[in-house]
Order: C-alpha cells, then sequence, then structure tokens
C-alpha cells in the first residue's frame, strides 16, 4: 500500500536553531518553509536523498506540536508514507481495524493530502499517510 517513507516529522521548539543545525552541522538544505495555518505549525522541509526532513514548529501554544513537546519533548513526532491513492488508502486501513485520527485527508505542506493513524492502532509511532 505505502511506497516509500515521505519524510520524518520532527517537533522542535525554534525552528530557526533547529534549521542552523541541519544545514551547517548536517549540510542538508532546507528548500523552504510554510505556515499551515489548521495545525497551528510552521515547517521546514530538508530533503535528502529520496526522502525529507519535516521540522515543525508550533505556531500556538495550544496546537498539536506544542502539545506534543510538553508532554514528551522535543523529537521525532511522525513518520509519513507516501501512498498513491489517499482515499483508497484510508478505506483499507479502515477496513482492517485501524483507528484514525482523520477520517477524510486534509491539506498538508506543499500542497500535499494528508491523514494520520492514531498511535494507539500502530505501536505508539504516529503515522501520516501523504500523497502528491
Ligand atoms: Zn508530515
Amino acid at each position: 500500500m505505502v511506497t516509500k517513507i515521505d519524510h520524518i516529522g520532527i517537533a522542535v521548539a525554534n525552528l530557526d536553531e533547529a534549521l542552523r543545525f541541519y544545514e551547517e552541522v548536517l549540510g542538508i538544505k532546507c528548500t523552504g518553509t510554510e505556515v499551515v495555518e489548521e495545525q497551528k505549525v510552521k515547517t521546514a522541509f530538508l530533503p535528502i536523498g529520496d526522502t525529507k526532513v519535516e521540522l515543525l514548529e508550533s505556531t500556538d501554544k495550544d496546537g498539536p506540536i506544542a502539545r506534543f513537546i510538553e508532554k514528551r519533548g522535543q523529537g521525532i513526532q511522525h513518520i509519513a508514507y507516501r501512498v498513491e491513492n489517499i482515499e483508497e488508502a484510508l478505506e483499507e486501513v479502515k477496513k482492517k481495524g485501524i483507528r484514525l485520527i482523520d477520517e477524510k485527508p486534509r491539506k498538508g505542506a506543499g500542497g500535499a493530502k494528508i491523514a494520520f493513524l492514531h498511535p494507539k492502532s500502530t505501536f505508539g509511532v504516529l503515522i501520516e499517510l501523504c500523497e502528491r
């Protein structure tokens, strides 16, 4: 069903500081930042090989990323798997009894269609399905 790891989402408290580490220490160049209002998040994408790192900074103290950092600290927040047809993929995982966070796809950064699966159904990992 999934074809590749689209990106790894990492929650950070300060996007500029984190970007400095990824760009200056690891040498991965950021190709752009974007604010996704619905998710109260500012994202930065850093392509590496065939996948990407997505840094996520909350734009609101009550946003999901702020709450994640409050509970668990900075770090890996989700893994995004690429699918060819997200509506079909959601139907399929639902049929298999997996709990969904998003019944319907929503708009993610970079014009992608995304939907999250509940970590309670996925061995503790917040999984994003992503179609682009
Ligand atoms: Zn993501």
